[in-house]
């Protein structure tokens, strides 16, 4: 016989997923309705209106996708890319390589502009790249990389991309909820998120949202988009006017982010930043204290993702399986050029407390003793 499930409680402070917040998880156990119900619909009516207002956005073309935030990323990629477009994809960390093989599988032609892990693209990169490249269909950063903790600030490079005519790209999905992304403030064209970082529910739905002029280029589309589940042509008419049958949405999840989003809502948007930044901080002022080095300069640090280089002679991941076995907190190991080489502490969303903040230094400090 199985038994009943029954997993450990532990504190998310990896990568991701982060902790859910209790009123999430009350939400994914209400009662099911079906996907074209009339109170599903207002549901996702609200849902969508609170997608705007966490991307700071009045874009017409906001949904969420149902898929975690690598089908947000295939959703902009698919959509906006046609077989031969050119896309310059900002590489500094293992998102932005994901981006280059979705991109590459879209049959675009991907010219890479490259920083090393853990530094940001610098707007000069991208201007070289675009004045090299003529006929740019688009051009793609990774906001917040969860495999380093570096911020990549967004305004230089938009106003660089729409100097050429093309169309800027923002990976969204650790910054969300964390920090500004500003999607009209920083003209942005298309953009994906996740659930499962700073919006505190679990994965599962990627918010995505298009401007007008991403919207004009999908109109002007020769070629069928490739793919069927995540062509946008046909997932605005279930989540527009029309409420078409698409596929049958995940009701439970979207129930989820609702509740994530009104949460975000009542805290205030500029609220919820100001948590991140304050904590996050905190957090990275309390590893130094104890003499660890971070590994992302300062200017370029994330408050909700740090990494921290592992100190000489210790073995990395018997300390995280001590968090764990010990204390219950998850933290991430490096991944690609920075594995081995640092931790990747989250605070993000529900996890983004000074509880945890106190609670992991003393716990590293004891296990590091
Ligand atoms: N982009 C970034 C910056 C991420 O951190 C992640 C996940 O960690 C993804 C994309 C992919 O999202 P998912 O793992 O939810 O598919």
């Amino acid at each position: 016989m199985y038994k009943e499930l029954n997993p450990p409680s532990r504190i998310l402070m990896g990568p991701g997923p982060s902790d859910v917040h209790p009123r999430v998880l009350k939400a994914m156990a209400m009662p099911l309705v079906g996907h074209l119900d009339p109170s599903f619909l207002q549901i996702m009516n609200e849902t969508m209106e609170l997608i705007r207002m966490v991307f700071e956005t009045k874009n017409e073309l906001t949904l969420s996708m149902s898929g975690t935030g690598s089908a947000g990323m295939e959703t902009v990629f698919v959509n906006i890319l046609e077989p031969g477009d050119k896309v310059i994809i900002g590489v500094n960390g293992l998102f932005g390589e994901r981006m280059t093989d979705v991109a590459e599988r879209c049959g675009a032609e991907v010219i890479r502009v490259e920083a090393p892990w853990g530094e940001i693209i610098q707007p000069e990169q991208i201007k070289a790249a675009l004045e090299k490249h003529a006929g740019v269909k688009a051009v793609a950063v990774v906001h917040a990389e969860t495999s380093t903790g570096a911020l990549q600030p967004l305004f230089e490079i938009s106003r660089l991309v729409h100097e050429h005519d093309a169309l800027f790209i923002v990976d969204a999905v650790t910054s969300l909820g964390g920090i500004k992304v500003g999607i009209d403030e920083n003209e942005v064209d298309a953009c994906y998120s996740g659930t499962q970082k700073c919006l505190s529910a679990p994965p599962g739905l990627s918010p995505v949202t298009f401007s007008k002029r991403a919207q004009e280029a999908l109109a002007k589309r020769t070629s069928k988009v490739q793919s069927w589940y995540l062509d946008l042509s046909m997932l605005q008419n279930y989540w527009g006017q029309e409420r078409f049958y698409h596929h049958t949405a995940p009701i439970s999840m979207n129930y989820a982010l609702r509740e994530a989003l009104r949460l975000v809502a009542e805290e205030g948007l500029e609220q919820t930043w100001e948590r991140h930044w304050k904590f996050g901080k905190a957090l990275q002022a309390g590893l130094e204290a104890m003499g660890l080095s971070l590994h992302v300069a300062e200017e370029y640090r994330l408050p909700q993702l740090t990494s921290v280089r592992i100190p000489e002679g210790i073995d990395e991941a018997a300390v995280r399986k001590q968090l764990l076995e010990q204390f219950g907190i998850e933290i991430g190991g490096g991944l690609g050029a920075l594995k081995g080489k640092v931790w990747r502490i989250g605070l993000m969303g529900y996890s983004c407390q000074p509880r945890n903040v106190l609670l992991f230094l003393s716990a590293l400090a004891q296990v590091l003793e």
